[in-house]
């Protein structure tokens, strides 16, 4: 099983889906890990597969 690389957080277990979006491919997902990490996740039958992700979000931006 893949885990998130920033928080280990199990990639089967979304905490969060931002969307989904149908196409003619199949069905694009965008969650965010408990990290604030942005993944896209594309279902291929049962199975979804993680295809990217963002870094997590930073608690605090610097200029
Ligand atoms: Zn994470």
């Amino acid at each position: 099983m893949l885990r998130c690389p920033f928080c280990g957080w199990p990639d089967d277990e979304p905490v969060t889906t931002v969307s989904v979006h149908p196409t003619p491919s199949g069905v694009t997902m965008w969650t965010r890990c408990a990290c604030g990490s942005l993944q896209t996740r594309v279902l291929r039958g049962a199975t979804a597969v993680v295809t990217a992700r963002s870094r997590p979000v930073a608690k605090a931006t610097t200029a």
